[in-house]
């Protein structure tokens, strides 16, 4: 790869070869993908961008980890709509409001762009068989990308998954665990098999690609707004690996000249839950939480990548907000009917984090924000029953119909 110059530890900074199966540093500490972007500024600017008709995460290649070589291995992941939202722009009373909606990948949520490079890089590294542990949604697409690339594949979750995330996994033919304990265990156990067994690695927190593949929302976010650099870019946030590539991608477009600014990064977590911004917020190092909050997919009292997150949010000069369960049922009712965006709950709890900050007057009146939906509501229908409620019953008579809406 001549647009990699090797991996660096980001606790330590000792250096590795970028080999495709590496994972972390012996000190424990997790790889950052370094890459030569003077080099990279000599393939890839806006003229080679407007010219590309490639319109899937793999239209910033240059940006990526994989050989030139390399055919990408996965489902067609990214290049997912960014709708501008006046209505709820002006509700939050800031200039502009943009929402990503990420859960209209392949298999519904963001994860797709971190699987999609898993799969190209285990087939690149030589292996049949491929495992990761997940609060649902890396499993379930993980396991989509895999069924496509023809790899086998193990995979553990919490087994209070939703129904959604189950049913994909077994439907794409993943050899399927539902761990009986907390996400903490269901990783314990995924990284047990896979040391003993030998399997490429999609642990997000120990494979330094995957957050690679994640970035690639950021590049596109600053594609589709021209090349012009919101203000804020607001994430949920679990293990940590997405609030991490989400800057990582920033980072990229900067250091190649394609925007002139980096945004700061708004870091959102549940409050049953929220052990990493407790530690940005106190300064002081993270500690384990419980896993207390129904967005399951951000239910993670240990987080496995927190030190690259605390750097995001740190290095970007970002904002820690946290939201209640309520919140966010709230925020996923109001941003589908607002915006047509139906999000799970992890998946608009950025949005509730922005409605909070917006409620404490902590944001600027003109300020662009990106606010990204992580993944898909129909991922969680029991939660969203629950929320909404059930539909009004009518037999078929006009005269029932009109008194249930009161039409007379
Ligand atoms: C995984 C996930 C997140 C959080 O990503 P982390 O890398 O765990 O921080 C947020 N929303 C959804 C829908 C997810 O699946
Ligand atoms: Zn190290």
């Amino acid at each position: 790869m001549k647009n990699v110059i090797n991996c660096r530890c980001v606790k330590c900074g000792r250096e590795y070869p970028a080999k495709p199966d590496i994972t972390a540093c012996e000190c424990g500490g997790i790889l950052d993908v370094i890459y030569d972007y003077e080099y990279i500024k000599t393939k890839l600017n806006k003229e080679v961008l407007k010219k590309r008709t490639e319109s899937t995460m793999w239209r910033y290649r240059e940006l990526l980890p994989i050989e030139e070589e390399t055919e990408p291995a996965g489902l067609r992941v990214g290049m997912s709509p960014l709708y501008e939202a006046p209505a709820v722009a002006a509700d939050l009373g800031i200039g502009k409001l943009y929402i990503k909606d990420d859960g209209v990948n392949p298999t519904a949520s963001l994860k797709d762009r971190a699987s999609a490079m898993a799969v190209t890089k285990a087939i690149e590294a030589g292996y049949d068989t491929i495992a990761c542990s997940s609060t649902g949604n890396a499993a379930s697409s993980l396991a989509g990308n895999a069924a496509k690339a023809g790899l086998k594949t193990y995979i553990f979750v919490p087994a209070r998954a939703p129904k959604g995330k189950i049913a994909q996994l077994m439907m794409f033919g993943a050899n399927l665990t539902a761990v009986d304990g907390s996400y903490e265990e269901t990783f314990e156990l995924s990284k047990a098999a896979i040391d003993k067994y030998g399997w490429y690695n999609r642990n997000a927190a120990i494979n330094p690609y995957l957050g690679e593949g994640k970035k690639t929302v950021a590049h596109e976010i600053c594609e589709q707004l021209d090349f012009i650099a919101p203000d804020y870019v607001a994430v949920s946030v679990g293990d940590g690996c997405t609030v991490a590539g989400v800057y990582k991608g920033l980072y990229d477009m900067y250091m190649v000249g394609l925007i002139d600014k980096l945004p700061r990064i708004i870091s959102v977590q549940a409050e049953g839950c929220c052990p990493i911004n407790t530690a940005v917020m106190s300064g002081e190092p993270w500690q384990p939480q419980e896993e207390n909050t129904y967005a399951d997919s951000i239910a993670v009292g240990v987080p496995r990548n927190p030190d690259k997150a605390i750097n995001a949010i740190k290095d970007s000069d970002g904002i820690c907000v946290n939201v209640s369960d309520d919140e966010i049922r709230a925020a996923q009712r109001y941003l589908a009917k607002k915006t047509g965006v139906f999000g799970e709950p992890a998946g608009v709890t950025a949005t509730a984090g922005l409605l909070k900050l917006s409620r404490e007057g902590r944001l600027p009146k003109d300020a662009t924000i990106v606010s990204i939906v992580t993944g898909n509501g129909l991922k969680d229908i029991d939660s969203a029953i629950k929320s909404v409620g059930e539909p009004v019953h009518c037999k078929n008579d006009l005269s029932e119909f009109e008194s249930k809406f009161g039409l007379f």
